[in-house]
């Protein structure tokens, strides 16, 4: 409940300029002087309904599992129904996945892909199963071309007379230092054989592979929410809103509670939620778990009028700090009449100081002293005004000076 209204007023507006000043280009002066809100206050309680439950779906699936020998059954070997075991459902509302191997039903054989042995033979992935590294200095050809001569066989000597190459006896050819002439050596992954031994992956090296039956358990969260309001509020306002008032309760959805203490609306809201979610037990699908939360959110709705047009706000949560505008109600009108004209004027001014300054400076007009004033005058309409602007609108100030600097650049390296 509102209890001061003139301070509730007061902060409205507030909040509704803000909200305002945020989506259009209107400054929060110009929305103050031109937003009146009506004194008459409409307020009501809304709630929120919603419903968390917690589903267990059950089934019996086959698993294959390389036999590390911790085969450890959790539910008996003559198993009427899926349900004759106990899980142990996760706390709160979260996701979980639980198997329960089943007695008797695992059979131990050998790993059909190696046999048995827990290790495969593959081709050597260092040499491609060649069993040998082809030398990457001849490329296999176990000669190079001599560096000293160049391949040519000959080296200028003493008074530029060619002369044998002494370091290749004049061939120009030379064994590859790096394998020695062979072309190559044994790859040493596979030590020649071409081929190299690694862990079967499908039994992970064990040999025995393990096939059982289980009965799974999958747990899963669910959420249904119904708003109950007065003005139709969407669920998303609603749920960010501060509650004035907040009841959790666990529900056994097969029991009637009834939430005596709410209204009709509400306790028809609480009925809906708890149908939908007994759907969910459809199959091998259970409830595990109902939780009730009932939110009351304190609501107050107002007329105002923005330069002559007018709109809707909502206020909401404990201390109406929420603001629900869905539109801005503006016209053409509205946007020339609060369209910030003294930015656009100080934009207009910091233009025409700076056309003056580049002028003077273009056409070399500093003579006499008259001139130097006249530059310095223009300077400083051009900077005081573009300041200011940045002040009051700051990309728009730096998108100034960002132009009118680059101009003043590109004319100045012009006259060079
Ligand atoms: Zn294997
Ligand atoms: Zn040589
Ligand atoms: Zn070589
Ligand atoms: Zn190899």
């Amino acid at each position: 409940m509102i209890k001061d209204k003139g301070q509730f007023l007061a902060k409205a507006k507030a909040l509704l300029v803000q909200n305002i000043q945020n989506r259009t280009i209107f400054t929060r002066g110009d929305l103050s002087r031109f937003l009146s809100l009506d004194p008459k206050i409409q307020e009501s309680l809304d709630h929120l309904v919603t419903l968390q439950t917690l589903t267990e779906q059950r089934y019996i699936d086959w698993f294959e599992e390389p036999d590390r020998g911790g085969f450890i059954p959790r539910a008996p070997a003559n198993l009427n129904s899926v349900w004759d075991i106990a899980s142990t459902p996760p706390a709160g509302f979260t996701p979980d996945r639980q198997i329960y191997p089943i007695a008797g039903s695992q059979q131990v054989f050998a790993c059909p892909v190696c046999s048995g042995s827990g290790r495969l033979t593959v081709a050597c992935y260092s040499c491609g199963g060649s069993g040998r590294r082809v030398c990457s200095r001849c490329s296999g050809a176990g000669i190079e071309i001599c560096r000293d001569c160049n391949g040519s066989g000959a080296r200028t000597g003493f008074n530029n007379r060619l002369e044998s190459c002494t370091w290749c006896k004049g061939s120009g050819r030379k064994i590859c230092y790096s394998c020695d002439g062979k072309g190559g050596e044994v790859c040493n992954t596979c030590n020649g054989t071409g081929r190299v031994i690694k862990t079967c992956s499908k039994c992970a090296g064990v040999g025995r592979l393990i096939r059982y039956q289980a009965v799974v358990c999958v747990f899963n969260p669910h959420e249904f929410n119904e708003v109950v309001s007065q003005w139709s509020l969407p669920l998303k306002e609603i749920k960010a809103a501060e509650a004035s008032n907040t009841w959790q309760t666990e529900l056994n959805p097969s029991s009637q509670s009834v939430f005596s203490q709410f209204n009709a609306q509400v306790q028809s809201a609480i009925n809906s939620l708890v149908s939908q979610a007994s759907g969910l037990e459809v199959g091998d699908t259970r409830l595990v778990r109902t939780q009730l939360t009932v939110k009351a959110v304190p609501v107050a709705n107002l007329s105002f009028r923005l330069h002559g047009v007018s709109g809707d706000a909502w206020f909401l949560g404990k201390n109406f700090q929420r603001v629900y505008l869905p539109k801005v109600p503006f016209t053409f009108e509205t946007w020339l009449k609060l369209k910030d004209w003294f930015s656009v004027g100080l934009t207009i001014l910091s233009l025409i100081g700076f056309s003056g300054f580049a002028l003077i400076v273009r056409q070399n007009l500093y003579e006499s002293a008259t001139m130097v004033w006249l530059l310095i005058f223009c300077c400083a309409v051009w900077v005081v005004s573009g300041l200011v602007l940045i002040v009051r609108r700051l990309i728009a100030g730096l998108a100034l000076f960002a132009v009118t600097i680059s101009i003043l650049v590109a004319l100045i390296t012009h006259q060079r």
